[in-house]
This record gives C-alpha cells, structure tokens and sequence, in this order.
C-alpha cells in the first residue's frame, strides 16, 4: 500500500527510527525472506546486532510505529502490498547462538535455523530433538507455531524462554506462560522470543543420526519440500485429516494464477514461480469454500497471513 502512495521513495519511517548498531534496510523485499517467495516489502526491515540493540530501539522507537517479527518465513503469507512499520528479523551471530547445558539441557538462540542443530545434538549425544531440526524455518518461530511432527511439538521440550516485551523489559517464561494448543501459542503478537531451553535426553549419536536421517527421508518421500510452500496450509480439524477433505471436495491439483494445489500433498500450496500472495490467498479462501459446501466442516489457516493487499 505505501509503494502505491511512495513508489520506490522513502516513505520517511526511517527518520523517525532511533540509531542502532544493527541495520536498517529500507522497501525491503519480503519476497526473498519467504518460503513461498511471495510478499511486498517491509516498510523498514531491521536486523539487530544483539540484544541491548534491540532494547534500544524498542524503548526509544516512537510509540505509534508498529512493529511485526518474523523468523524463516516458512509460515507465512505476506501481501504483496508489504508490511507497514518495522519488520525485525533476529538474523545475526549473537541470534543464533548454541550453549549446552547440564542434564541434556540445550540453550537455543532465536535466529538458529532449526536445521543447524543437528551437529550439537549429534556431537553431544542429546536425543529427543531430533523433530526440530526437520521443520523448516528458525527456532522462535517455531515456539510462537508450537510447531511439531513425528509425534512431538515444541510444547513437549521447551523448558523456558527469554523473551523481550514490546517495552523492551526481558523476562523468562515458563511452558505454561506460552499456554500452547495445536500450531498456536498465546505469546502476544509483537514481544519477540528471545531464545529458548530445550530439555532433550541422553543418547547415542549412531541413533541420532538415524532418527534424523528417517525424519527427512520420510518428508522428501511425502512431502513437496523442494518447491516454493508454506507447509501444511490448514489446521487439521479435530479428528479429521484437512489433506483428505481437501482431497474430497476436488481440489488436488486445483490453481489459480501461478498458486497450485500440490498433487503429492494436498494440504500444501505452491507457487509455481510467478504467483502472486493474492493468487495464494485466493486458492486458499477458494479450498475453504468448496470444503464447507462439500463435507460442512469450515477449515482454519495454520499458515499465518500478514500485511497489506497491493
Ligand atoms: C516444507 C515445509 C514443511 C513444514 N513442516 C512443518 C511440520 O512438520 N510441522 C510444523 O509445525 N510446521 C511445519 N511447517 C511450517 C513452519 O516450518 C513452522 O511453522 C515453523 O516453525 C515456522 O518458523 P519460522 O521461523 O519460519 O517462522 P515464520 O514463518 O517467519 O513466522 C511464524 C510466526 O512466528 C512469529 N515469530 C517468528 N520468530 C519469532 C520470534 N523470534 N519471536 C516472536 N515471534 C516470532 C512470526 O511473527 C509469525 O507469527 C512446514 C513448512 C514448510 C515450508
């Protein structure tokens, strides 16, 4: 929306912002930080050195800017209008730190990408996480999603977090604090997860390294994960399975513009390279539609839609 009032210019967000010591980068395209590879731009993208950075500008940023995290974007849905305000993406070293604590304990930063957990947990003999490092993007986002698979979700191992309120006061919570239910979390939308302990349990690397391994032959054999997705589009109703509802009103297979209907996993959407997030958006509301009038049950979005329409 602001590239219809502003074009390429700035649209002077950016003035108003405090300085920081980490980065500022502004009509920053969010296309290239999704997974679906879709979305306009973030009115001002701000990736901050460390943690102090980041309190700085939270308590000196004016009030009435808004302020969206994101992680690996493998979530999400941005508009192809943007995202109004800051964007903060925790992107640098001291994000994506791994300390290993007693007891099989692990202290994660929020930055990691889950897959770069693997070498700690194999060198360390920490079973039990193996599940994380097969989802896709970062670890706060996988607490915000309470992400899970393999019979495990986040929930079921997180032992406390660190986290920044939108005042920039930091506080540890507990797994009861997230209070967390499928794919959601009551973490309040702009406080932003800091990092996370992780209880895991001992061991044998030669195990680990099978789990692993059948964790992502097994997704590679199911699911599209060399194409342009956002994971499973929709919440599994309860009892239900949403790929087969999908599968029973028509629509595997079904496109609108460059946004498909994965033939090898119906409950994922695909951009076939030139969709837009409104063709996305559209073939989503459309699988909605026909679900209901098929089979009556009304499917919810698990993946999260943000920003504005162009
Ligand atoms: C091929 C594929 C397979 C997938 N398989 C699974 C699966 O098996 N199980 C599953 O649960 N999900 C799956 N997903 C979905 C996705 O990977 C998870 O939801 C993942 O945990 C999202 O993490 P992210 O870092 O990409 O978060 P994003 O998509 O960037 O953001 C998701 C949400 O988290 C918030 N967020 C991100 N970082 C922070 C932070 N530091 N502090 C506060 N809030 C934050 C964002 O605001 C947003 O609300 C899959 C996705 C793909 C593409």
């Amino acid at each position: 929306m602001f590239e219809k009032l502003f074009g390429n210019k700035s649209s002077g967000l950016i003035e108003v912002l405090p300085e920081v010591r980490g980065k500022y980068i502004e009509n920053a395209l969010l296309s290239k930080h999704t997974w679906f590879g879709v979305g306009g731009p973030a009115e001002v993208l701000y990736l901050p050195e460390d943690e102090d950075d980041l309190r700085d500008f939270l308590v000196r940023k004016p009030e009435a800017v808004p302020v969206t995290v994101i992680g690996g974007g493998s979530n999400l849905l941005i508009r192809d209008g943007g995202v109004l305000g800051v964007v903060i993406k925790l992107d640098g070293a001291f994000f994506r730190k791994i300390e290993v604590l007693d007891n099989e304990q692990v202290c994660v930063g929020a930055g990691l990408n889950n897959v770069e957990l693997k070498k700690t947990l194999i060198e360390n003999n920490i079973g039990g996480l193996e599940f994380i490092c097969s989802v896709p993007g970062r670890i706060g986002g996988l607490l915000k999603t309470n992400a899970g698979c393999f019979g495990q979700t986040i929930a079921d191992v997180m032992v406390s977090a660190k986290i920044m309120n939108d005042w920039g006061e930091v506080y540890e919570l507990s797994a009861e604090d997230f209070n967390f239910s499928y794919r959601s979390s009551r973490f309040p939308e702009n406080w932003i997860i800091l990092s996370v302990v992780l209880q895991g349990k001992k061991s044998d690397k030669e195990q680990i390294k099978k789990t692993l391994d059948e964790q992502m032959t097994y997704r590679r054999e199911k699911q599209p994960i060399n194409k342009k997705t956002a994971g499973s589009t929709f919440k599994n109703p309860e009892g239900l399975a949403a790929w087969k509802l999908i599968e029973e009103a028509g629509c595997r297979g079904l496109k609108v513009g460059g946004a498909e209907v994965s033939e090898k996993h119906c409950n994922f959407l695909i951009n076939s390279g030139n969709a837009t997030a409104e063709d996305l958006e559209e073939l989503g509301e459309t699988i909605i539609e026909r679900v209901k009038e098929k089979t009556a049950v009304t499917l919810e979005w698990e993946v999260r839609r943000m920003g504005v329409k162009k």
